[in-house]
């Protein structure tokens, strides 16, 4: 009797090819392909890496930043930035050839900080909600502990709080915001 069984054809990830995957996890279409694949996610995890490096060496209390540190921080290319410089989206100053700076807290209000920029990208187990319900947005934060946008963004950070972006607004769970506020209190 034959054996009744269900093909999945797929779009290797890497190639284009179509293939039969074996299971529902085979994306690639060949062992050379599952090699480029993950040659690729080693080059971007590297690359995240280094981000990580420049986005470490900033200093927090300095307004000003770099176009690197602005692509480190938020993921924005040169092109873009200097878009919003000619359009007066934001300020910036021009600390000599190829030196221009722009402010780190208008971006902040711009644009969302890199994903990875904001979570470590080693996995913890979750004992947090990220439903909004249970959490904050940012502008909530800032009221509720009397800051600002930016520094709560800075915070966020620095102390690898997990967060959600829905639309426009960016959520941080109650319980992780509201335990890392009364440390500082102490
Ligand atoms: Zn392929």
């Amino acid at each position: 009797m034959p054996v009744a069984k269900f093909e999945i054809v797929r779009k290797c990830k890497v190639c284009g090819e179509l293939f039969k995957a074996k299971t529902i996890e085979s994306w690639y279409c060949s062992p050379r392909c599952s090699k480029i694949a993950w040659k690729r996610r080693k080059d971007e995890e590297r690359k995240m890496q280094r981000l990580d490096e420049v986005v470490k060496k900033i200093p927090e209390s300095r307004d000003y930043i770099t176009v690197p540190e602005a692509y480190a921080l938020f993921g924005i290319s040169k092109e873009t930035l200097y878009r919003l410089i000619r359009k007066g989206c934001i300020s910036s100053v021009n600390a000599g050839q190829r030196q221009i700076r722009v402010s780190k807290d208008e971006l902040m209000k711009l644009y969302p900080l890199r994903k990875k920029a904001l979570t470590k990208s080693k996995p913890v187990a979750k004992l947090y909600s990220l439903e909004p319900k249970d959490c904050y947005t940012i502008g909530e934060i800032a009221k509720k502990y009397h800051l600002d946008d930016s520094t709560v963004y800075l915070h966020i950070r620095k102390y690898s709080i997990p967060t959600r972006q829905i639309g426009n607004f960016v959520y941080a769970p109650k319980k992780e915001i509201d335990n890392l506020y009364k440390e500082a209190k102490k």
